[in-house]
This record gives C-alpha cells, structure tokens and sequence, in this order.
C-alpha cells in the first residue's frame, strides 16, 4: 500500500476491514476450546502475519506504540500485549489498550474468549479459560521468581507486567512473547511443573527479541539463541546445574537431529539466515534456538561467566528498544572483549557463517541421564521393565528414555513398556509425541485410537509434525495421516497446517 503524503501531513488515517480468514487469525468454535462453551480468538503475528490482520510496516526492524479499543460480545473478555488488562470481564464488553513501548508488529496480539484471571505475584499473573485457570496457576506458581532470577543475571523487567495468556490446545507454538503478556500452549500444563522452561523463555524474550530486536529474520539466531541461552541460566538459578543441563542434553540431540533432516551443508543450519525470497517462517527451525545456544555457551565458556554477563547486561542495556543485525552484534563482542586468542578460538565464522555443528561445540554433561541410560541397558540385558527403578523420574527423564530405545526394538518389547509405563495413556502431551513416533515405527496399533485422539486435539506444530513426518514415510502410515488430517486440519492454526500441507502432500 502505497500512501501519498505532503510536507505538511502530520497524520495519515487509513479506514479498513480484515478478512474472516487472515492469516494471523485462528476463530475457534466452542467446540475447539477447552471449556467447549464459548467461543475463541487468538492472533498469531510472528513472523509475517500481523499485515493479514492490521496494516502496518510489517518487518522486525520497524516499531510502533499503539492503542486499541476492543469491543466483544459481554460474556467474553479481550486481552492484548498492552497496557489495559484488567483481569475481570466489563459489562458492556468494551476494552481499551495501550502499548507506550515502542514494539516491532510480530509483537501485535490479541486473544479473546471466556477468561478468568489468577494472579501470581505482584507484577504477574494468569488468564486462562475457568477450567483451566486452576491448573494454569498451580503450574507457573514460580513465575516472581523467575521474573526476580532473570533480573538479577541481565538488569531490570522493563514492561512493568508479566501476564500468561494461556490459549486452546490449538495454539500453534510453545509460547510466544507477546511483550506484557505471553501465549503459552496448555500442553506444558502437565500437573508437575515439569515443562515451565517454556515460561522462562518467553520471560526471557522480554529482553533478548522484545528489547533487542533481530533487524530482520535473518538474524533470528540473534532472538532465539540468545533466549534458549537466558532461559537456561534461569532455569539454573531456580532449579540448579542438573535440571539445566537436562535440558541442554535434550537440545543437542534435537539440534543434530534438525541438522540431519535439513542436510549436513545445508544453508539453512548456518546462524546467519538467507531467507531472500522465501516466507521466513519456512526458514526457522531450531538452528538458531539451539546452535544459537551452544554457540553463546561457548562464548561464555571461552571468557568466562562473570565476564560474559558483563558483556550481555551492558548489550541488553545500551540496545534496548533497537534493531541488532548479526554483524553489529558481532562487532560489540569484539570491542568489548580484548583477548585475541579467545576470539580466534571461538571460530566465529563457522559458527554464524557455516553448516553443521563446529567441532568445539560444549559438550553438556548429565548424570541424571546417564542413570537413564544405564536402566535402558539393563533392559537390552533382560531386565523386565517393569522391574526398573524410575522413581523421582520426571518428564526430560521419560522424553530421554523414550529416545534412547534402540532402534530396532521389536513390537513385543515396545508393549512390555507400555504395560510398565502407561505412556499410551499418558497426559503428558511431550511424552506422547515422542512415544507414538516410536508406535508407527514398530507398527504398534493399540496407539492408533489415543494418536488419532491426540491429533484432533493438539495444534501445537512441534509436536504434531514428527508424528506426521513418521507416519509419512510408509504408503499406509500415509494413508492414515490423511484420512485423519482432513478431520484435524480444521482445527489447526495456518502455521500448522501450512507446514503439515507439505508433509503430506
Ligand atoms: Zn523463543
């Protein structure tokens, strides 16, 4: 949209209506929500779809302050990423918001449905439909903390409120770090605070994304790799080294794994992207969350921890509220730290500018896992599982376990576990993920009724493309994921279907 303007015009208006189907849009019916009473809306901006639903300059290097009236039907409340919410529902469903922070458009966002309000402390809380409000609750009850650790490491909370907005099972993405108030999946209320590092990334977006934006989708890494890095020393402040190094285990296994379906010199493993031409959202996969990660572990490796939270604090700081492309970022690293023989160790090139993963990448270290490992072996020596000591075991325990199974364990084995285990019965929305990938491929059809259950009702891409790509992969597993797909794909988000379209196409 082109608009002409003269020296004297001091303000544009421009009058529009969007579509029913924008992009950015997903309008649940009742049925599609949890409470299955009321209707849904939510938007989905990142990463180039807030122009399907607002006009605006539409790239991460632009930002905006904005204000918003909303008006809804009564017995719903709206909610945005702004200043205006309120927690209770107003009687002639009106609502009014205001950003005073400048913020890039994938940060524009707005949820509507039947909401109630948990606080959590001070300066947080939860929105959630009433029968999940509870449990949402109960889940993040460590939200302050973590809002006080990330304060500590990196310097202040600067949008005043951090809420949770937590959205129907649809929802496409973990999280997403809408600035004053995070959507988050409900498949991370697994009923054992298990899966709350997702909190701790969105938290810290607030910092690494929402004050220091990547220029453009190129230098994502610049977002995410900095994110997974923050929300481990989060994790690690609240939860110690063991629990962080978990999950930097499971994040190394993903990482090479995403490297050896994308191919070993594949541009899109380099941190610095080449998106020209393409829909950025088809370039992001967890390259720049996760070699972004190791690669900044590196650094902090290389200068030391001290110093490198030095560095990061006054990074986060002097660029607040701008636009960072990979090369100004890496030309602060390179005045601030003196010591050549470091840099020249970190072999910067091949991490930002090269494929695959470099051969000085930090190698973390679990003994929980191991202890995991050991049970398996064990297990391959003819112990029953059902004999195996598990307890205290949590959810990166079971996910790592799950994993790990040879691949060539046979039907009759995979039922053994899953009389010890339950895990076709699990709740747990990770864990049936990884186990029902492990079904298809041993061809275990008790799975079939609880997968097909699972994919009606989980939007949420990263866990409904593995167990899409696997059933791809033989003519009948095919034939099933269709069949299903055409009854699921209604009810899936355009981020989601967009990327399972593909699949099975
Ligand atoms: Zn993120």
């Amino acid at each position: 949209m082109t608009i002409s303007i003269t020296p004297k015009t001091k303000k544009v208006h421009v009058y529009y209506t969007t579509s029913p189907n924008a992009g950015a849009l997903q309008w649940l019916e009742q049925s599609q929500t949890s409470g299955k009473q009321k209707p849904f809306l939510f938007t989905q901006s990142q990463a180039i779809l807030a122009r399907t639903w607002v006009p605006c300059m539409d790239g991460p290097g632009v930002r905006f302050t904005y204000t918003a009236t909303i008006r809804t039907r009564p017995d719903l409340a709206a909610v945005m990423s702004a200043a205006g919410n309120s927690g209770t529902k107003t009687a002639d469903g009106v609502y009014k918001f205001e950003m005073k922070q400048p913020i890039p458009s994938y940060l524009l966002a707005l949820g509507v449905g039947d909401l109630e309000f948990r606080p959590l402390g001070h300066r947080g809380g939860v929105y959630a439909e009433p029968n999940v409000v509870e449990k949402a609750a109960y889940e993040f009850v460590d939200l302050e903390k973590m809002i006080s650790a990330a304060e500590e490491l990196y310097g202040p909370y600067r949008w005043e409120r951090y809420d949770l907005l937590v959205l129907p099972p649809s929802f496409p993405f973990g999280g997403m770090e809408n600035p004053r108030l995070t959507f988050a999946t409900p498949t991370v209320l697994a009923g054992d605070r298990s899966l709350v590092a997702l909190v701790a990334h969105e938290l810290a977006h607030s910092w690494s994304g929402n004050l220091v934006t990547n220029a453009t989708w190129d230098d994502f890494w610049l977002n995410e790799g900095f994110t997974v890095y923050f929300e481990q020393r989060i994790m690690e402040k609240l939860y110690g080294r063991e629990h962080s190094e978990m999950l930097a285990t499971l994040a190394l296994k993903d990482l090479k794994e995403t490297i050896e379906e994308l191919g070993a010199t594949s541009p899109d493993t380099h941190l610095k992207l080449n998106l020209k031409g393409r829909d950025p959202d088809d370039g992001m996969n967890d390259v720049a969350y996760n070699k972004g990660y190791f690669f900044l572990r590196l650094c902090e490796e290389t200068f030391g921890r001290e110093e490198w939270d030095g560095f990061l604090k006054e990074y986060f700081n002097e660029n607040a509220f701008k636009p960072m492309t990979t090369e100004l970022f890496l030309k602060h690293l390179n005045t601030y730290f003196k010591d050549t023989s470091k840099k020249e160790s970190l072999h910067i090139n091949a991490w930002v500018y090269a494929a695959g993963i470099p051969d000085n990448c930090p190698q973390p270290q679990s003994s929980e896992f191991e202890k995991v490992s050991a049970k398996i072996e064990a297990m391959k020596n003819g112990t029953p599982a059902v004999q195996l000591q598990t307890q205290g075991w949590t959810t990166h325990h079971w996910l790592y376990f799950i994993r790990n199974l040879p691949d060539s364990l046979k039907l009759e084995k995979l039922i053994e576990i899953d009389y010890a285990f339950y895990f076709t019965r699990s709740g747990n929305q990770e864990i049936l993920c990884e186990w029902f990938q492990r079904c298809i491929k041993a061809k275990y059809e008790t799975a079939n009724g609880p997968m097909r259950n699972y994919l009606m009702n989980v939007g949420r891409r990263k866990l409904i493309k593995p167990i899409y790509t696997e059933l791809a992969k033989t003519p009948e597993g095919k034939a099933w994921a269709k069949e299903v797909y055409t009854k699921a794909r209604p009810g899936y988000h355009s981020v989601s279907y967009n990327t399972i379209d593909d699949i099975l196409k």
